[in-house]
């Protein structure tokens, strides 16, 4: 495994080879959710290349961005384990250094959940996946459904600046018990990453409730609070119900149009988010 911090290094390297190359984007602190997309992208291509970066320009808050868990040892040592062939792990300057500012404004996609929540969060995105895209100009990259918004915001951005990349998608990978897995859990107390297990179970209660026939989102939704409200420490933002495509809230559920449940919300001073197939 090749280790790169700085990018003249790494496309002098990624040019010796033509072999076809993975992506797996990342920030770092991993955990077995990034594992299986790397895991993914050695299925898609002969070369796996996995970028770890804090991209400061996608906080909206300084103190969430300072507290963003960082073991970068701990990270190659998993990545060696997976047999990736190349790792950029770029210090801010050289990323930023001679920055002027341009930025990629997400598609419309970018207008609700996360969006008003964390200003300027998809922007920056947007941004620093372009940035990594250039550089590493691999044939596919691979986005986790974790963050669905972000990739389904990501195939826009492909889509719409005819991007020469492939997305795949990864499922999510889920604690036992049911938490997503996510960088921000290690900063939840053993009793709170317990507690947390009422946001799969609120989700998945409502695919049961699909499962049982019922097509009001807003009968969802009910129950959905109801279960999540057994937790009376954790701070919903938001639940809500959006077509997978356009990312529309939808109220009545069909068997023509695949629709999600998100849920964003804080425990325990972490913000954790979240979301289900209905179908
Ligand atoms: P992050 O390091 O949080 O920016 O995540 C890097 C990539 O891993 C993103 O594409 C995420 O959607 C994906 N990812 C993070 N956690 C999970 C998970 N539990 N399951 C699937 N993908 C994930």
């Amino acid at each position: 495994m090749k280790v790169f911090d700085t990018i003249h290094d790494l496309r002098n390297e990624l040019k010796k080879d033509k072999e076809t190359l993975a992506l797996v984007p990342t920030m770092g602190a991993l955990h077995e959710g990034h594992l299986s997309l790397v895991d993914l992208a050695r299925s898609k291509a002969e070369r796996v290349g996995v970028s770890i970066f804090v991209n400061p320009m996608q906080f909206n808050n300084a103190s969430d961005l300072e507290k963003y868990p960082r073991d970068i040892e701990r990270d190659l040592e998993l990545l060696r384990g997976r047999g990736v062939e190349y790792v950029f792990t770029p210090h801010i300057d050289h990323v930023y250094g001679s920055y002027q500012g341009t930025k990629v404004t997400p598609s419309k996609l970018g207008s609700v959940m996360e969006g008003p929540m964390r200003p300027g969060h998809f922007e920056g995105v947007c941004t620093v996946v372009n940035i990594l895209f250039n550089i590493f100009k691999a044939d596919v990259a691979v986005f986790g459904e974790k963050d669905f918004q972000q990739l389904r915001i990501i195939e826009d951005m492909v889509s719409d600046l005819s991007l020469d990349i492939s997305i795949i998608r990864a499922e999510i990978s889920r604690e036992e018990g049911g938490l997503a897995r996510s960088s921000r859990n290690e900063r939840l107390s053993t009793e709170d990453r317990e507690k947390a297990r009422i946001i799969f179970k609120a989700l998945d209660g409502a695919v049961n409730l699909v499962k049982g026939g019922e097509v009001s989102t807003e009968v969802l939704l009910e129950k959905g609070k109801q279960i999540l409200s057994e937790i009376s420490e954790l701070e919903l933002e938001y639940l809500s119900v959006h077509d997978e495509g356009s990312l529309e809230e939808v109220s009545l559920l069909s068997v023509e149009r695949k629709c999600r449940m998100f849920f964003a919300g804080y425990l325990g001073g972490v913000r954790l988010i979240d979301n289900i197939a209905l179908y």
